[in-house]
């Protein structure tokens, strides 16, 4: 991982979310370890129409989640997959 990448889209997004409060915000689904395929289709629209979006896209792409659902992707990803964004 790079650390200085990392750094740099967490603070990004952590700026945006001091200004703005994104949907995922007090949903636990967010963070739940299993999630129904109906509760991440409505999470993915909710991340689509986010406006932390691309900053919250940066973010998970440089650190690689161990969890949590962020910019409409479960993570942690499955290997071998390819990548959407
Ligand atoms: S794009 Fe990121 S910040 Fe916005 S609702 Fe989805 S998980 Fe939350």
């Amino acid at each position: 991982m790079d650390v200085s990448r990392m750094s740099v889209a967490f603070q990004a997004l952590k700026q945006q979310m001091l200004r703005r409060s994104p949907a995922c915000r007090n949903d636990d689904r967010f963070v739940a370890d299993e999630l129904e395929a109906v509760d991440q289709r409505e999470m993915a629209e909710l991340c689509a129409l986010c406006p932390l979006r691309a900053a919250c896209a940066a973010y998970a792409a440089a650190e690689r989640p161990a969890a949590g659902f962020w910019a409409g992707i479960k993570y942690p990803r499955p290997l071998g997959r390819p990548r959407k964004d």
